[in-house]
């Protein structure tokens, strides 16, 4: 059953493990290091049952490889999971087992925060384990990844741009952004500077009240949002808000958001918005800054040159389009096709290094 799932997916190892003192059950998955080590959180849920929690970790680890060849990370894909409820289940000892099972990968996964876990417990898997990333500042690690995943939120929109109406400029241009969080207040720093008039909305009237005092932003309604004329709508509050519901109200030349999952359902609405004309530029491709904040702590962290590396989601982006434009599929497709051209071309490299007679492994044979 592992095996067929694996051979099915091309993962590359799952591993099962376990802890009599702290009672620790865990399995981490590592879908592909093509790229370099297996990065992707450590995520702490009450399953059912162990199928579940397989199929979960497999489904996530699988996702991280194309989240992170997408963002031009050279970073494989892997993720993990500890079943258990983590209101009631975490201890010490539980996390310190889990980061010995870290350590003796040596390398080949490199673990980080996900859904019921917190820098705290990261923290504690930090005392066995040098692979991980997103632990306390106070141990040099990146701190907050907003300002950079909306830097590279809006490097990407620029890109959007310039698809959409031929100009990168954003200045003089409509932006409709629904949630007014972290992400979107430092994105909103951009667009002011650069001179583009915000709509906002959020559930929370303060959310909103912030961003009227300091960008002069217009408030609208939570659902009126998807009906106002604007440029581009940024989604940075939920998933799943590009439905059959919400797609025939767009009056925006694209959507270009940091928010996860925006598509209720990949194909068939990023195949409604083709129809419609609208851009789309793919989710995380768009808010793989988080991402690469957080990766940057494996060179010692720098804020400059993480912020570098999410400019280059401008690129990244760009490429998306022209695989989209090339095979005529919708982005969110593209995006997928993008990493795994990316993954591919790597693999062929090494296949034809370790064909090839006059190689160093080759002669030693
Ligand atoms: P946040 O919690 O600071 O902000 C989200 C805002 O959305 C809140 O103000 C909330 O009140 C509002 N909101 C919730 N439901 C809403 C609704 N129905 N209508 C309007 N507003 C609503 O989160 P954030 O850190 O700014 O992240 C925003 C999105 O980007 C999330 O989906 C997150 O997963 C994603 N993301 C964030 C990062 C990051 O670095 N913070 C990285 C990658 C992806």
């Amino acid at each position: 059953m592992v095996f067929e799932n694996m051979e099915s997916g091309e993962y590359e190892q799952v591993i099962y493990c376990y802890d009599r003192t702290s009672g620790l059950k865990s399995i981490i998955a590592i879908h592909d290091t093509t790229l370099g080590p297996a990065l992707g959180g450590c995520r702490m849920w009450n399953y059912n049952s162990e199928q579940e929690a397989l199929k979960d970790v497999l489904r996530l680890a699988k996702g991280m490889t194309y989240k992170n060849a997408a963002a031009g990370l050279n970073l494989g894909g892997g993720k993990s999971v500890i079943i258990g409820d983590p209101k009631k289940d975490k201890s010490e000892a539980l996390f310190r087992a889990f980061g010995r099972f870290v350590e003796s990968l040596n390398g080949r996964y490199i673990t980080a925060e996900d859904v019921g876990t917190k820098t705290e417990d990261l923290d504690i898997v930090y005392q066995e384990t040098n692979y991980v990333v997103g632990i306390s500042e106070s141990y040099g690690s990146s701190g907050n990844p907003s300002p950079v995943t909306a830097y590279g939120l809006y490097k990407s929109m620029l890109r959007t741009a310039k698809e959409a109406f031929g100009e990168e400029s954003l200045r003089g241009k409509t932006i409709a952004i629904q949630g007014c969080g972290n992400v979107a207040y430092y994105l909103c720093k951009h667009l002011k500077e650069e001179g583009a008039r915000l709509i906002v909305t959020d559930i929370l009237e303060e959310a909103v009240q912030k961003f009227v005092d300091e960008f002069a932003a217009e408030r609208v309604g939570v659902d009126e949002i998807f009906e106002v004329e604007a440029d581009i709508f940024a989604p940075c509050a939920l998933g799943g808000i590009l439905n059959d519901d919400t797609i025939p109200k767009l009056k925006v030349k694209a959507v270009c958001g940091s928010a996860n999952n925006q598509l209720e359902d990949i194909d068939r609405h990023g195949q409604m918005l083709e129809e419609r004309e609208i851009i789309y530029a793919p989710d995380f491709i768009v808010n793989a800054g988080g991402a690469i904040n957080v990766a940057d702590e494996l060179t010692g962290y720098n804020r400059e040159r993480a912020l570098a590396k999410a400019a280059n989601l401008y690129n990244q982006l760009g490429l998306v389009f022209d695989i989209a434009k090339r095979d005529k599929i919708p982005t969110a497709k593209a995006a997928n096709k993008m990493a795994e051209e990316r993954i591919a071309a790597i693999k062929e490299i090494r296949t034809n290094f370790l064909k090839n007679e006059h190689n160093v492994y080759t002669r030693r044979k």
